[in-house]
């Protein structure tokens, strides 16, 4: 008879999961509350643990993700939570916080974070470089709440400001009213009819704003390009995430603005994934 470890991933795989091992091993050792590498194939749960792996394992089924489910995920080194007003974290985006890190920034930088969503860019550049600040931008205010809860989380929120707004109007860099030394951004970017082919994970439980970047994905970063230059110092840098096959064009924008493209980083497989550029002295 098969255990209770391989009958869930015997379930998972059959609702065509990927990597049902692992999603089994997150899901049990978050019920039992021990380290994912704890769980072992022949373990145990109690009833009422056992009751609540169910209870979780089906949503899980109808390919809610399991951040979702739990109401938090780990980002670089840090744990955000998340709900279903913000677009989940995900490892491609370390690239762009690790790549900020290495930057020659001012140790009292001010960082701009333009559609902040958990707020896991700039709050983890804050976390690891205390003496910066900034301000954390979003049109969602229910994605400024999450934001807001896992800055206190860090202990961060002191040195963040948060801001509704949205960058395409008019009044967008009079509002925001300063220039920074470092912009991070991982805008909209996926083309808006391509959204129905995503994964049902994306889809169905990231906020469709946090997604769609227009017809051909590029509105975010058309105005982006636009304002960048009137919110970055003489020598401030813009870090920009980009989608598969767009960083190309995402630099071409940014340089037709003025500013100057230093390099593009690729992500762990392969995909061109951060932009960045700098504003010329
Ligand atoms: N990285 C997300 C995805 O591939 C998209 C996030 C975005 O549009 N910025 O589904």
């Amino acid at each position: 008879m098969s255990t209770f470890f391989e009958q869930i991933v015997a379930e998972l795989a059959a609702a065509g999961i990927p990597g049902p091992r692992l999603e089994t091993r997150l899901l049990i050792a978050a019920v039992l509350k021990i380290e994912p590498s704890a769980v072992f194939t022949d373990v145990a749960p109690n009833a009422a643990q056992t009751a609540e792996i169910r209870r979780l394992l089906a949503q899980r089924l109808q390919h809610k993700p399991l951040d979702k489910i739990l109401g938090h995920r780990e980002f670089y080194k840090f744990d955000f939570l998340v709900d279903e007003n913000v677009l989940s974290p995900r490892a491609d985006t370390e690239i762009l916080v690790e790549e900020a890190l290495r930057l020659p920034l001012a140790e009292k930088a001010r960082i701009l974070d333009l559609g902040t969503g958990s707020g896991c860019i700039i709050e983890t550049l804050l976390a690891e470089k205390p003496a910066m600040s900034g301000v954390a931008v979003d049109i969602s205010a229910e994605s400024l709440q999450v934001a807001q809860k896992n800055a206190e989380k860090l202990g961060v929120d002191k040195h963040l400001q948060f801001m509704q707004a949205d960058w395409f109007a008019a009044d967008f860099c009079e509002r925001i009213g300063e220039k920074f030394d470092m912009i991070t951004a991982n805008p909209p970017y996926i083309p808006t009819a391509d959204i129905a082919t995503l994964e049902p994970e994306v889809k169905n439980y990231d906020p469709p704003a946090a997604l769609s970047g227009g017809t051909d994905g590029f509105d975010s970063y058309r105005r982006i390009a636009v304002v960048a230059p009137e919110l970055l110092k003489d020598g401030a840098y813009i870090l920009l995430e980009a989608g598969i096959g767009q960083a190309a064009e995402i630099a071409a924008l940014f340089m037709r603005q003025g500013l100057k493209h230093l390099r593009t980083l690729a992500d762990l497989s392969g995909i061109d994934r951060c932009v960045v550029l700098q504003k010329g002295k």
